[in-house]
């Protein structure tokens, strides 16, 4: 079990990406619905983002390399 440093911390669910481009096919329901979440970095110092799927509430955590 790895402990995380939340980033930004959101209770809420995202609404839709206005920009369909920013969504992803989720690879739960196949449904083009998941969407950037929040961010949050490990104890490596990663910074991850999570993926929610408004369809299905699937989530997944994908690397955001942007400030390595
Ligand atoms: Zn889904």
């Amino acid at each position: 079990m790895r402990e995380d440093v939340p980033v930004e911390r959101r209770t809420y669910y995202p609404l839709p990406h206005p920009d369909p481009a920013q969504s992803r096919p989720c690879p739960v329901c196949g449904r083009p619905m998941l969407t950037p979440w929040y961010l949050r970095r490990d104890r490596e110092r990663h910074v991850w983002r999570r993926w929610v799927c408004l369809n299905c509430q699937a989530h997944r955590d994908l690397p955001e390399d942007e400030s390595a």
